[in-house]
């Protein structure tokens, strides 16, 4: 039963649409990015809806990254071009995710791919240990459990 139908990942876990997948099992689906960075670029998304890593059961997003690792070991020995790989999730719109199923990217990467990260001007300066220990108490203090 389907909880969003206008969910793109919902439905393609549901079998609605078409998707090239790669594994499945009974609590995640993994499959190929519609629009890679790079050829061989795979999402893995929890069977069930979950819109942000709030939502995200966290026995679910520890399977998710166990099978993050054991696809970026496949990718390597896939002969797929993958020297290096990154795993990420976008976390909400300002940190860039646009599919609000929630879902870990596995991105295999060579040198020279042209992808990569833009950095703030500030980026490169090392912060003073005491504000690093002050933002480490907020968060801290706002840990929850
Ligand atoms: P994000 O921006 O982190 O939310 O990532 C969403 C990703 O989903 C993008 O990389 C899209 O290319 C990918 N995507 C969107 N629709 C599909 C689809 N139907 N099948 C496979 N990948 C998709
Ligand atoms: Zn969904």
């Amino acid at each position: 039963m389907i909880k969003d139908q206008s969910c793109v990942f919902c439905r393609i876990v549901a079998d609605q649409e078409e998707a090239s997948f790669v594994y499945r099992d009974d609590k995640v689906a993994a499959f190929m990015d519609i629009n890679p960075v790079n050829t061989g670029h795979m999402l893995i998304v929890p069977n069930r809806h979950f819109s942000n890593l709030v939502e995200l059961d966290e026995a679910i997003g520890g399977h998710m990254f166990k099978v993050g690792q054991r696809l970026a070991q496949a990718l390597r020995c896939s002969g797929l071009r993958c020297d290096g790989v990154n795993l990420f999730i976008a976390d909400g719109a300002a940190a860039g995710q646009t599919v609000f199923h929630s879902h870990l990217h596995v991105v295999p990467r060579y040198t020279g791919d042209g992808f990569g990260f833009h950095f703030p001007a500030s980026y490169g300066r090392e912060t003073p240990r005491g504000d690093l220990d002050s933002t480490a108490a907020m968060v801290q203090g706002a840990l929850a459990g």
